[in-house]
């Protein structure tokens, strides 16, 4: 989509703070992080959010949470814990329709979220 954020990060039209890449999933630090590592995980292909997935989709987002658990080990805060987020539209405060996996930690996390 030539408008979306996330796909000019992955075709490298603006840049990105890349911290994993593969055939199908980036993955790019967030530019307004709120904990020590706060990574976002994508599609390399555009989808708008957690409402259009598809069966189709399965395997694509089991790759985005295992590969959020494997940046998480690399980082060391895997025992210690962390988040992984989908927001999807408005109440959940999504501001970036393509969709993306928020990996948050290395601090301790309010719960319940606000
Ligand atoms: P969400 O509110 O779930 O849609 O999350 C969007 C996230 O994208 C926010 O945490 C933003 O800080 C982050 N973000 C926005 N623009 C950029 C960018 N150019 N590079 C990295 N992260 C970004
Ligand atoms: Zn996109």
């Amino acid at each position: 989509m030539s408008d979306c954020l996330f796909c000019k990060i992955v075709s490298r039209e603006i840049p990105g703070s890349i911290v994993y890449e593969d055939d199908r999933v980036l993955a790019f630090n967030d530019i307004n992080p709120q904990a020590p590592t706060h990574v976002l995980l994508v599609p390399k292909r555009h989808l708008a959010s957690l409402n259009e997935a598809t069966a189709d989709d399965d395997r694509l987002i089991g790759e985005l949470v295992r590969r959020a658990a494997a940046i998480a080990a690399e980082r060391g805060i895997s025992a210690g814990g962390y988040r992984t987020v989908f927001n999807t539209n408005r109440d959940a405060g999504q501001t970036v329709f393509h969709i993306h996996l928020h990996l948050i930690g290395g601090r301790g996390l309010a719960w319940p979220p606000g």
